[in-house]
């Protein structure tokens, strides 16, 4: 039995809202550790579009999705918080004023504060139910894109009609030697931008566009050779490709996040706006996976959401000391505790 970790808040999740909640936390002078079940740092940003371009964070006017990752982790360097990687966090319990927290692999923690920064919960890709699909997973098959230039030159095959679906054949077309897009409906549900750039693309015979088809198969031996999709009227056709992408979108299941007692509303925590604490004290709610009137699921929401939850974690995790609002320009303590120069 492994023995607990002690500490003044555990973070559940790795995204950008759990990393930036880490920030605060730690300019505070708490503690933090965190936990998340991917092999890696980031959340969607990282997982899901670490390439794209997104534009909407304060102050920077671009970054990818793996930048900002990378940067958040540069500003919660001087913290050494420990994260841990491949293990979800499996069930909550109260012990007197702590919460207790146990992992999947068996690690417990023990804390006044439990943050869950979980996202859309424990996600995983929605796979189509065929059988050479899951036989050519890593052999040419990817629910994301970890790195690009991987598809230059090649003739990919996209499966998806949503954002990740058109962003990739918007990027993708600038590299590859050929795209084809295959979407089940006819409609687009993406933004309109996007939509009409791939079919100017389209135009310039940089995409082949099939709309009202599906993937029926995929055909090779060590490799993809081609696919096989149908349209509605059972007709099919043959794309030879190298590589295949499907976007189907993520399962949003909450896994163990279900069994933890909280206020839930359409697979979301239900939190105040004062300080983002769910319906037990000492446990908060923030980014996607939080709930309240007017929430928008952006980024810069989830950063707002963990700075005044640290607030209430402070009072929690350090009930005789009082807690003074001091901007970080001219606090000497938030000075120490990044490791600057007085
Ligand atoms: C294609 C795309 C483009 C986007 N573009 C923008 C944009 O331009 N601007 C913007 O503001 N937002 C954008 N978003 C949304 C943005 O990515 C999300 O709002 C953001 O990632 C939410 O951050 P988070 O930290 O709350 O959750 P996530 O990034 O989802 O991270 C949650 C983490 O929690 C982990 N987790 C869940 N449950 C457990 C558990 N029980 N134990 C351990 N770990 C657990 C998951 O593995 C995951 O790593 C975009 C999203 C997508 C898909």
């Amino acid at each position: 039995m492994t023995d607990h970790i002690k500490t003044d808040c555990l973070v559940i999740g790795a995204g950008p809202v759990g990393l930036f909640a880490v920030f605060e936390l730690g300019i505070l002078g708490l503690k933090s550790e965190v936990v998340d079940n991917l092999d890696k740092i980031g959340g969607q940003c990282a997982e899901l579009y670490p390439d794209k371009p997104i534009y909407d964070i304060p102050g920077l006017p671009v970054c990818t999705g793996q930048s900002l990752v990378d940067n958040l982790t540069k500003q919660i360097e001087p913290f050494k918080t420990p994260i841990h990687l491949n293990q979800r966090i499996e069930t909550l319990k109260k012990v007197g004023d702590n919460w207790e927290a146990k992992t999947s692999l068996g690690q417990t923690f023990l804390t006044p504060n439990i943050f869950i920064a979980g996202g859309v919960g424990s996600f995983e890709p929605r796979k189509p139910p065929i059988e050479n699909v899951l036989k050519f997973e890593d052999k040419g098959v990817a629910y994301s894109i970890p790195n690009k230039e991987v598809y230059k030159d090649k003739t990919v095959a996209i499966f998806g009609g949503g954002d990740s679906a058109l962003d990739w054949t918007v990027e993708l077309s600038k590299i590859a030697k050929h795209i084809y897009l295959v979407h089940r409906r006819e409609d687009f549900r993406a933004v309109e931008h996007t939509v009409s750039l791939m079919h100017k693309l389209v135009k310039d015979n940089k995409v082949t566009l099939y709309t009202n088809n599906q993937l029926a198969d995929v055909n090779g031996s060590d490799k993809i050779a081609n696919v096989t999709i149908k349209n509605k009227n059972g007709e099919i056709e043959i794309l030879d490709c190298d590589d295949i992408l499907i976007f189907h979108g993520l399962k949003n299941e909450l896994g163990p996040i279900n069994d933890w007692d909280l206020g839930l509303s359409d697979k979301q925590i239900l939190v105040n706006t004062e300080n983002f604490q769910t319906n037990h004290d000492g446990i908060f709610a923030m980014g996607d996976i939080a709930t309240y009137p007017g929430k928008l699921k952006l980024i810069l929401s989830g950063f707002h959401e963990a700075a005044l939850a640290a607030q209430q974690a402070f009072k929690r995790a350090k009930p005789d000391e009082n807690l003074l609002f001091r901007y970080s320009t001219s606090d000497k303590n938030i000075h120490e505790r990044l490791g600057l120069k007085k």
